[in-house]
């Protein structure tokens, strides 16, 4: 694609960046056919081609975000379904993220809209502040009439209960169950210690049982994408900037042969920490140290050589493959693999490229389009009459209980059981 920037403005090392891409693109639009919004609505401008147009008339305008760039960026998953189907290699990730940051700096919400995304950016990745604000929501709840259409909403998405604190999610060290293989430290994330304690649980388990030392860091925390994918730069780089200091420590202290990652959403975003920190001149050789010894859950137990040992669960499991673990890291096969191994009968979702609808905070922020996605998958899911379903993101767990009673859990779950773990909760009524 031509693009006509001047040299001011390529001077900006994110423009130069993003002007790349968009002569990478030919406006072919193969990836039109797997863009779940374009699926949904129709428009080209809810589809990664018509999308870019709008970044690059943005940008090279060198003017601020408009509305209707703004409601159509916002419309964007970033499932990154377009950048698996397109030819060209073009980079939509670091594009959109880049329009993400432009929109939010120059773009007036209306006053509903920017209380949502703050409150949003602000409390999940607080765990001690997303547990109270699920506490006091049934409190809300009578005067609900009060609030902004969009807190309403939000509302009435809260959960009905919690697990209590899990005693794994403080920082500590967990011994390898004999011979040391790996020094690893784990993300244990921010919403997924309040939603779901059982995941980090099985993953230590998990770990532990096969060779490895599981360091929980202090300091460690969010990764960042909740306000990375709102747009909010600045926040995102600041709970970047703890991980990456706080696992450098760890490095120093005793060496770190991987950072794991069993939320995938989570994952990508650590991935990339070298290429948002690539013009720190401070963190810059730590950021990429740190991603690139980064790996999801899945990518370790291949390399542990997993070891199932409780005999075949042969149950029929739907393995639900989350965007970020198939088209934002290139992990297909790997859970897979490892699920047969421990001896289910693993069932591929038909259409399973296509997004769940769950995407971060998408689903707090498109409910319309987020529902619909997930009423697809659902049927997708439904016929293959699976007894249970896995995936390997908290999101998409979220996303689609909300949407049927199979139960639903963490691939590391039925990993952990088939190795010697306790039976997961979930599967308390079908086992
Ligand atoms: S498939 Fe790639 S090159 Fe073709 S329109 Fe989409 S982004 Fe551009
Ligand atoms: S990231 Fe997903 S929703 Fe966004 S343009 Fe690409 S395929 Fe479409």
């Amino acid at each position: 694609m031509q693009t006509n920037f001047s040299l001011a403005q390529l001077a900006d090392p994110d423009t130069a960046e993003s002007e790349k891409i968009l002569r990478a693109c030919v406006h072919c639009g193969f990836c039109t056919a797997t863009c779940p919004t374009y699926f949904l609505t129709g428009d080209e401008l809810d589809s990664p081609r018509g999308r870019i147009y709008l970044i690059k008339e943005m940008l090279e305008n060198n003017r601020p975000a408009d509305a209707r760039t703004a409601f159509h960026i916002d419309r964007c998953l970033s499932c990154l379904s377009c950048m698996t189907t397109c030819p060209s290699s073009v980079h939509y990730m670091h594009l959109v993220d880049h329009a993400r940051v432009r929109i939010e700096e120059t773009f007036q919400r209306p006053a509903g809209d920017r209380l949502l995304r703050a409150l949003l950016a602000f409390v999940l990745p607080r765990p001690q502040l997303f547990r109270a604000a699920v506490w006091a929501a049934p409190l809300a709840k009578p005067f609900s009439r009060l609030l902004p259409e969009r807190l309403r909403g939000l509302l009435a998405m809260s959960p009905k209960g919690l697990p209590s604190p899990s005693p794994v999610d403080t920082p500590q060290i967990f011994q390898a169950a004999g011979e040391r293989k790996m020094r690893v430290a784990l993300l244990n994330g921010c919403a997924q210690t309040v939603l779901d304690t059982a995941i980090n649980e099985a993953t230590v388990r998990l770990l532990t049982r096969h060779g490895a030392e599981v360091i929980v860091s202090k300091g460690a925390g969010c990764c960042g994408a909740l306000p990375h994918h709102l747009g909010k730069v600045d926040q995102s780089h600041e709970f970047a900037r703890h991980n990456i200091n706080a696992w450098t420590s760890e490095i120093s202290k005793g060496g770190l042969d991987y950072v794991v990652i069993n939320t995938s959403g989570c994952g990508v975003n650590v991935k990339d920490y070298g290429h948002m920190f690539r013009d720190d001149s401070t963190l810059a050789a730590k950021a990429a140290h740190i991603s690139a010894i980064t790996r999801d859950i899945s990518e370790i137990m291949n390399l542990v050589d997993y070891a199932p040992s409780n005999g075949t669960k042969s149950l029929r499991v739907a393995y639900h493959s989350a965007c970020s673990l198939q088209h934002g890291q290139k992990i297909v096969r790997e859970p897979i693999d490892l699920l047969q191994r421990a001896g289910f009968e693993v069932i591929e979702v038909p259409e399973g490229h296509i997004c769940c609808g769950s995407a971060g905070t998408y689903n707090l922020l498109q409910p319309q389009l987020a529902n619909g996605l997930r009423e697809r998958k659902m049927a997708n899911i439904i016929s293959v009459a699976p007894q249970l379903i896995a995936a390997g993101n908290l999101g998409c767990m979220v996303q689609i209980r909300a949407g049927t009673d199979i139960p639903i859990v963490h691939t590391v779950e039925l990993l952990d059981w088939a190795s010697g773990g306790p039976k997961p909760e979930a599967l308390r009524s079908i086992v």
